[in-house]
């Protein structure tokens, strides 16, 4: 890290030397550049780093609105100024950067409901600057107050190969922790995370009052599928069905591959009855499943257990409930959700609309 920073010092006093006459003002100007550089590598979340840029390049360019984008190999991740008008720098990012939609932007800063106040801008008023690390491909999107100067091309490229130093390192630091926590066949967490998670998780619901849930599956006769379509068959299944798993889920539910063929779920602000509601959608979503290998289909089913986190939150307990339901489903012949659920209208009860069952819920 000294070596970098020598690098940009010895550029700053270059840059710096040509711009600005006098001494002071120069070593001033230096010095708040070095002091941004400085605090960029100090910096470990993308937004910190890209808020930090931007307060650099406000400081000293005074530039009227500014956007970062930062692709890596997993998506592409925006920084936009609060006062931009969203729609227009969107359609800029997507076409520039051949994302399929707006879906596949991750925020690092979201301003909802300020479109009304913002400042529009036509794309001829933007300037742009690449940088590329190994890892990652940025590009600054920057609408000036004055115009672009030598002196401003220098300050940005500095401050966006400080930038991109601090993104990379900070990707490289995340996939060490995602090595760790997830699994590499599913791309769900593994157990391990899963059981810190859950501690979090659990004492959070229980600070606020809120109910937590969780449903564990294991899919039925799987060892039959391994035996019918071999390990790499086997393997396709896990991926498809953990696949549709996280795909209907919310974002904030957490799903973990518990073992072999087996996986369990956080429903953080969610009642059993409706987490047994979710589990038999997604039972039912399994069901349908086709999944295509070597010119064959595999269909296979899932059976579920759900529990809810007690009055004393002790997630043993949690575990062991949602385990003896899940027995319990194969028990009754699998392709099953335990408790199972009936609906009852509700002028018939005053409480709610669902209640628990316990007897099959099945297609
Ligand atoms: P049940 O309905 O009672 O759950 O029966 P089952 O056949 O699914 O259960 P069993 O525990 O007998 O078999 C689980 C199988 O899952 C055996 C094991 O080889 C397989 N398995 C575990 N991990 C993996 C994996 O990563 N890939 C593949 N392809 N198979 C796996
Ligand atoms: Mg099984
Ligand atoms: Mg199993």
């Amino acid at each position: 890290m000294s070596a970098t920073l020598d690098r940009f010092s010895h550029r700053l006093s270059a840059v710096f030397g040509l711009v600005f006459g006098s001494s002071l003002n120069r070593a001033h100007a230096q010095n708040k550049l070095a002091r941004h550089i400085v605090a960029l590598n100090g910096k470990t979340t993308p937004s910190e780093i890209i808020n930090e840029v931007a307060d650099c390049l406000k400081g000293i360019l005074g530039y009227r609105l500014f956007a970062f984008v930062n692709k890596k190999n997993t998506g592409v991740d925006v920084w936009l100024d609060p006062r931009m008008y969203k729609t227009s720098i969107e359609e800029i990012i997507i076409k520039d950067f051949q994302v399929k939609d707006t879906k596949d932007l991750t925020y690092l800063n979201i301003h909802k409901g300020r479109e009304e106040c913002l400042e529009k801008f036509s794309l001829d008023s933007l300037v742009h600057y690449d940088h590329k690390e190994e890892n990652c491909y940025s590009r600054l999107y920057m609408m000036p107050s004055k115009p672009i100067t030598e002196f401003h091309d220098e300050v940005v490229r500095i401050v966006l190969q400080g930038c991109s130093a601090a993104l990379s390192r900070q990707i490289k630091i995340q996939r060490l922790q995602d090595a760790a926590a997830i699994d590499p066949l599913t791309g769900c967490y593994n157990r391990r995370a899963f059981e810190t998670q859950l501690k979090g998780y659990a004492s959070g619901a229980a600070r606020h009052g809120k109910p937590l849930s969780v449903f564990m599956f294991d899919l039925d006769h799987f060892k039959s599928v391994n035996d019918t379509y071999g390990h790499l068959g086997g393997d396709e299944v896990l991926k498809e069905v953990s696949r549709v798993v996280r795909r209907n889920i919310r974002t904030e539910d957490l799903l973990a591959r518990y073992g072999g063929e087996e996986f369990i779920a956080i429903l953080p602000e969610t009642d059993q009855a409706h987490a047994i509601e979710l589990a038999d959608r997604l039972r039912q979503k399994i069901f349908a499943l086709r999944i295509p290998f070597n010119n064959r289909t595999i269909r296979v089913t899932a059976s579920f257990g759900v529990a809810q986190l007690g009055d004393g939150a002790d997630i043993k307990k949690l575990v062991e409930d949602a385990d003896s339901m899940l027995y319990k489903a194969k028990f009754n012949g699998r392709n099953t959700v335990m408790p199972g659920l009936i609906k009852v209208h509700r002028d018939e009860t005053s409480s709610s609309s669902i209640q628990i069952k316990s007897s099959l819920c099945r297609q």
